[in-house]
């Protein structure tokens, strides 16, 4: 066997499309039989697949960017897959799903591989922490690779921290890095868990208008219309692309808070479960995992929590082990407390948007520019809406469009909406194209 790809085609020789039912993993995998192309996404859907099938022939691409501007026919509809809203013709295989299409007929199945636990189990407090150190250790162990020791963004919080100590633990040496910038940094947490587990730690501080000027390569990154996706990832992104040297393996506490329930300050267990319970069905297809984000800069990302059997354990968890004598993220913080101090296990943590001041700096720009404190939610879709036109739609090139134009634009339009009475308001015109692209259907709101 040379590699996964390999692995991957001896198990579909042998299962089918169930090979896929089998790997626990991260990735985007295609293969053609002839007449029959599969398309399968891992159970998260961390690495996006998109497609646009025609007559006798599909194109698919992990980076629905280079289907924008294929041309030809628009394509064949896939009923059993998500449109890719802005992108005629373009449709992305949902999360822990093989789609196949037959070329003849261009019919589509999609078969589910993976779906989020729906019943929760009922353990003992030993064995919920014990076999929760035991499977994310595993998963962390699985993801080290052999090229020099392992790099953890580090943000001090019990996520990262966590996987700061298994990985240290497991490799026996570790190097951390932490971002802030000159308005916020969670810096001192990060270091008592540097100092605590004796890793070579680095401390970033950005300005947040270097941030803010990332947005458009987050974004390209990203593929994603939501701004509270591409607030959260602005500053991750920002800190691949200033780690300079080699590539990377990077490590990340990404995603415990999902199926733990981390950001609901929450006591009332049905309110902590529904939000696990909402969150797991609609994490698909926002794209937070994407390899991009770092790739474009030449490392890699992996997140532990999300890795297969971590992610079944975690959300099958009946609430009361996530929340618990007073504390969030309970179970998990108990799996740690040996390996860390314990004012990280007690610790709760901002969200690296928060902790960063991405959020405020991003408001900021907007009410500079004169768009009021009530317009700034739907001024920062149509920022966000009007970059991810400009690079991925069109194609610009990150670097080459200007956060502070695009804002510039759409607080003028939004002043010029204010001045002019809606009865005579053009057809259209919270568009901030003048035409949409050929074919474009406009998206329902929430789409
Ligand atoms: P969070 O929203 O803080 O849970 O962010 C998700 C993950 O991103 C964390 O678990 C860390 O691995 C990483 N991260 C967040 N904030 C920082 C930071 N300030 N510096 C380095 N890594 C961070
Ligand atoms: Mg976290």
């Amino acid at each position: 066997m040379t590699g996964d790809a390999d692995l991957l085609l001896q198990l579909f020789h042998r299962y089918g499309i169930h090979a896929f039912r089998l790997v626990n993993g991260r990735y985007a995998a295609t293969v053609a039989t002839g007449q029959c192309v599969y398309l399968a996404t891992d159970h998260a859907g961390s690495v996006p697949l998109y497609i646009r099938p025609g007559r006798g022939e599909v194109f698919a691409s992990t980076e629905a960017k280079t289907l924008a501007r294929h041309g030809g026919p628009m394509g064949l509809p896939v009923p059993s897959a998500r449109r890719v809203r802005r992108l005629a013709g373009v449709y992305q295989v949902p999360a822990g799903t093989v789609l196949a299409i037959d070329l003849k007929t261009g019919t589509t199945d999609a078969h589910r591989t993976w779906a989020p636990a729906l019943s929760r189990r009922i353990v003992d407090e030993d064995e919920a922490v014990q076999s929760l150190r035991e499977v994310l250790d595993t998963a962390v162990r699985s993801r080290l690779g052999q090229d020099g020791p392992p790099l953890v963004v580090l943000s001090g919080g019990i996520d990262s921290s966590g996987v700061a100590a298994l990985a240290h633990r497991a490799a026996g040496a570790l190097d951390t890095v932490s971002m802030g910038t000159e308005t916020s940094d969670e810096f001192p947490q990060a270091r008592v868990v540097a100092e605590h587990l004796g890793s070579h730690h680095r401390e970033l501080t950005l300005q947040t208008s270097d941030l803010l000027a990332r947005l458009p390569h987050t974004i390209w990154a990203a593929e994603s219309l939501d701004p509270d996706i591409i607030e959260y990832l602005l500053p991750l992104n920002s800190l691949y692309g200033t780690l300079k040297g080699p590539q990377r393996r990077i490590l990340t506490g990404y995603g415990a808070d999902i199926p733990l329930a981390g950001m609901h300050r929450e006591d009332r267990l049905p309110d902590l479960d529904s939000a696990v319970a909402y969150d797991m069905e609609t994490f698909d297809g926002l794209n937070e995992m994407s390899p991009v984000l770092s790739t474009m800069y030449g490392h890699w990302t992996t997140h532990p929590y999300w890795d297969r059997e971590v992610l079944d354990h975690l959300v099958s968890l009946e609430a009361g082990l996530k929340r618990r004598y007073g504390r969030d993220k309970w179970v998990l913080r108990a799996a740690m407390a040996e390996l860390l101090p314990h004012e990280t296990v007690t610790r709760p943590k901002l969200g690296v948007h928060e902790g960063s001041g991405t959020t405020s700096a991003f408001s900021l720009i907007l009410t500079e520019h004169g768009v009021p404190e009530e317009s700034v939610p739907s001024a920062k879709r149509q920022v966000v809406q009007e970059l991810f036109d400009r690079t991925v739609v069109n194609g610009e090139h990150p670097d080459h469009v200007s956060t502070w134009d695009v804002v510039g634009e759409v607080a003028d339009q939004l002043k010029e909406r204010r001045t002019v009475p809606s009865a005579r308001r053009p057809v259209g015109s919270p568009q901030l194209h003048a035409a949409p692209a050929p074919g474009l259907q406009p998206a329902p709101e929430g789409d």
